[in-house]
């Protein structure tokens, strides 16, 4: 039917290796030093022209973007759309910035918020982009996730709410021993300026 004509899957982004043994330890909870309702952070003064898209959003007193869910759809693709405001996940191997390696910034598509540099971005083999850490303290907000019989920890865009993808702990798989699964539909990247 429909979404899977346009190839989307909504059930994914759970362990890495399919083929590996399940993990015999339970997942590590997500930070507790992460607040609630974290407030978003703001745009920067002199954005990068690639920003220039979000320029129209108007934040509130807390720093956070809504629109209602036609204005969403209005403004971007059928695969960011769906991953990002009712958390699709797309096809592992498919998303525009699993093998990314150029020096930059990633921010919400949603809103441009930063949310990751390319620093913190690792391949995990997993079929997603992968990173280690958040760029900025506060732009991610992370929420359990109780969905098609998994616990996860989905992380979410503080200034405009958009799902991003899930983060995992202790799989040893990044220094910090996280990783943030991300959707590359999630994500827009702007290259480090020489
Ligand atoms: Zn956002």
């Amino acid at each position: 039917m429909f979404p899977r004509m346009l190839g989307f899957v909504f059930i994914t982004l759970s362990a890495c290796a399919p083929a590996a043994p399940a993990p015999q330890t339970p997942p590590v909870p997500a930070p507790f030093s992460v607040p609630a309702t974290p407030t978003a952070n703001p745009m920067p003064a002199n954005p990068d022209p690639l920003l220039a898209r979000f320029a129209d959003l108007k934040p509130d007193a807390a720093g956070k973007v809504h629109l209602t869910d036609a204005q969403w759809e209005k403004r971007l693709t059928t695969m960011q759309y769906q991953v990002t405001r009712h958390a699709a996940t797309e096809r592992a191997g498919t998303g525009e910035y699993e093998d990314t390696e150029a020096a930059g910034n990633y921010h919400c598509i949603c809103c441009g918020q930063l949310l990751y540099g390319a620093g913190n971005k690792f391949h995990s083999g997993c079929g997603w982009p992968a990173f280690m850490d958040e760029a900025n303290p506060g732009a991610i907000e992370y929420r359990t996730d109780n969905s098609h019989g998994m616990e996860r920890t989905e992380i979410v865009c503080t200034r405009c709410g958009s799902h991003l993808g899930h983060a995992f702990y202790g799989e040893g798989l990044s220094k910090t021993n996280v990783r943030h699964c991300v959707n590359s539909a999630s994500l827009l990247f702007v290259p480090k300026k020489n």
